[in-house]
């Protein structure tokens, strides 16, 4: 379990243990010290539109959370670019010395299609899959999103992003998003319908304040031709909870049987594991409005303290200079890219993709090409035989490289600093390689030892040199659903010994329904999940 933020005694242990960056200034009040503590980082933030220090609210403690994707299909390299800023930002806040708590979320509930114009209409994104070609295989939505949460963890490991500190997922954490919404109704920050329970806008003065979507009237304009709901006091609100003793994954609520909007879960699930203001908050540059113009209303109004103070979005990325989509077949996956060689010439090695996503800056829009992934290919290709000259090398004398690399070191790590300048980066890791290639003949074992540290080091940053090795946690919650289908057996096999029909047909059923096959034979009863796909 990681150490979370304890937000019980702010600052306290701050005070004791005085920060470990920044200048350190005696002050009677702790709260002051800690506002100044820096991160040796800086980013631009969308709050203030400006390349600023990440400044940390506890010295040396990075709270940082980033929105992960909706688990209703295989998430695509769009997304991965989303998600390798933060892996990015990680990466960089360990390497400083920074105690990082990295929360990134899984969405299996609530996302719904029109929730990125207008909130609470459309239909809930996993739910819409199920009913799809590709939906077809699985037995229902949990399974789906079982699947594509498992494709989204190959995948995340495939292109070496490094594990979060905590990755939870909205199903979770259904009880604390109930609570929330009924603080925020006892607050009067939202209000009921017969369809929901909404967040009213105008009760939140600072609304509009990370989009600049502040004039209500074009607002309304926008959204007003998609709402349904007629007893929405202003278009501008959005759901909290939705009322839906229909829909497919329901839970029950002071309200009824429904199901969250898609904004709280986010906000709840950052405080949950970070406190109530983070220090960075991270996504897609599509999220900043509605999705984290929402979650500031939500998490400020409950708190009454800010939600993050630092805020990053990454462009989207194209291919080939056009949108991704389903529809245009250019919807690229990690999966598709890096398997084995077809006729599109894809194949690569995930850690080649990798480079070619971080080859644009994450503030610029990306357009990926076939060109780009082959300059990538070739770089990646150098670092694999520059491992090869710097492990054969052998012989004694002084270490010709060690201080050429080790400049080079400060230079990506300096551009790291500087908002996260990936190109300056990888640039100067090319250096580092064409020195080792051009000296290859000259290397002797020291130089070759210290080649490979600069590597080691290198890879602690951008995560391009090998992967991490990844030990697989073991699934709490399947053993336990192993643990409860094994105990139904026994008592079902005990119930025909003893002639019990009724009840031996009565635990069929219950497994039947939790998508438990039997298997019958007459050495005893066995079980196979309905849809376990490979
Ligand atoms: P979603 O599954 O749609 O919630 O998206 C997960 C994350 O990927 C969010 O942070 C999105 O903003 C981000 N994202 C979606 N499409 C792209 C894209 N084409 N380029 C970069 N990031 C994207
Ligand atoms: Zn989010």
């Amino acid at each position: 379990m990681p150490q979370l933020r304890d937000t019980s005694v702010t600052g306290l242990s701050d005070w004791v243990n005085p920060p470990r960056y920044g200048a350190f200034v005696v002050v009677a009040n702790p709260t002051l010290l800690l506002m100044d503590s820096g991160s040796q980082i800086r980013l631009y933030n969308t709050l203030s539109n400006g390349v600023e220090d990440l400044k940390l609210v506890e010295a040396g403690r990075l709270a940082f959370y980033s929105c992960g994707p909706t688990v209703y299909s295989y998430a695509h390299i769009g997304n991965f670019r989303s998600f390798l800023t933060a892996d990015l930002i990680f990466r960089l806040g360990q390497t400083l010395g920074l105690d990082v708590t990295y929360v990134t979320n899984v969405t299996d509930v609530g996302h719904l299609t029109a929730d990125d114009t207008a909130d609470a209409d459309g239909e809930d994104r996993m739910a819409k899959a199920l009913q799809s070609k590709e939906g077809e295989r699985f037995s229902n939505v949990w399974d789906l999103a079982r699947y594509y949460t498992g494709a989204l963890l190959r995948d995340w490991q495939a292109l070496n992003l490094l594990e979060p500190s905590v990755r939870p997922r909205a199903t979770e954490h259904m009880r604390e998003q109930i609570e929330a919404v009924e603080k925020l109704l006892a607050k009067g920050h939202a209000y009921e319908t017969s369809q929901g329970i909404y967040f009213s806008v105008a009760s939140f003065p600072k609304y509009g304040k990370l989009s600049g979507n502040v004039d209500a009237e074009s607002l309304d304009q926008e959204v007003r031709e998609v709402v349904s709901d007629p007893e929405k006091r202003d278009p501008r609100d959005f759901a909290l909870w939705k009322k839906d003793a229909k829909h497919l994954m329901q839970w029950y609520s002071p309200w009824g049987w429904g199901f969250p909007g898609w904004h709280i879960e986010c906000s709840v699930m950052a405080t949950r594991y970070l406190g109530e203001t983070l220090d960075l908050h991270a996504g897609g540059e599509d999220l900043t409005f509605p999705h984290h113009e929402c979650e500031i209303a939500q998490a400020e109004a409950l708190s009454g303290k800010p939600f993050a103070r630092h805020w990053v979005h990454t462009r989207f990325l194209q291919v080939e200079g056009e949108k991704m989509s389903k529809s245009l077949g250019n919807f690229l996956t990690v999966r598709e890219l890096t398997a084995s060689k077809d006729e599109n010439g894809w194949g690569v090695d995930p850690l080649a993709l990798r480079m070619a996503l971080m080859s644009g800056h994450y503030r610029k829009p990306f357009n990926f090409t076939k060109a780009t992934l082959k300059a990538s290919v070739k770089h990646r290709e150098r670092i694999v035989t520059a491992i090869e000259i710097l492990k054969s090398a052998t012989g004694e004398g002084e270490d010709r490289i060690g201080r050429r690399l080790e400049a080079l070191y400060d230079r990506v790590l300096a551009a790291l600093r500087e908002d996260l300048n990936t190109p300056e980066a990888l640039a100067a890791v090319i250096e580092g390689l064409k020195l080792i290639h051009g000296m290859a003949r000259h290397l002797n074992a020291g130089s070759g030892q210290s080649g490979l540290d600069w590597l080691e080091k290198i890879n602690g940053l951008l995560g391009i040199v090998h992967a991490t090795e990844v030990v697989a946690e073991p699934d709490a919650e399947a053993d336990l659903q192993a643990e409860r289908i094994d105990a139904l057996l026994v008592e079902r096999t005990e119930a025909r010994v003893s002639r019990d029909f009724a009840r031996a047909d009565e635990i069929r059923d219950e497994l039947t329904a939790m998508d438990i096959d039997i298997m019958d034979s007459p050495t005893g009863s066995t079980w196979k999940r309905k849809s376990s796909i490979g």
